[in-house]
């Protein structure tokens, strides 16, 4: 017989299951996000490079690791850029559209 309490527990056990597994979806996501290629088009327009000590950068120190438009997580070697979207960039990359961050 299925108690009130028995029933409490399986929705909470099963909103966990559905949480977990968002969380997982969005990860994979992510991770499935293809990194830019340097020969891309639109990463041509900006100049786009995987070593940024290889580009003439201002200010020298730019990256796409300190980039307001960079979404990866700290000391991540690639992320997301807000430019390049189901993309991933190199976090020592740069391109021209560097912007800081806010
Ligand atoms: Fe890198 Fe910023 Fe250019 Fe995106 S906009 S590629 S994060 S420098």
């Amino acid at each position: 017989m299925l108690t009130r309490r028995r029933l409490l527990r399986s929705a909470a056990a099963a909103v966990s299951l559905v949480s977990v597994a968002s969380v997982r979806l969005e990860s994979a996501k992510a991770a499935d996000a293809q990194l830019l290629s340097v020969d891309d088009p639109a990463a041509k327009a900006v100049k786009y490079v995987e070593d940024a000590t290889k580009a003439k950068r201002d200010p020298a120190d730019s990256t796409c690791a300190n980039c307001g438009l960079y979404q990866g997580k700290t000391g991540d070697k690639t992320g997301p850029c807000q430019l390049f979207p189901k993309k991933n960039v190199v976090a020592a990359g740069w391109c021209s559209s560097w912007a800081p961050q806010m």
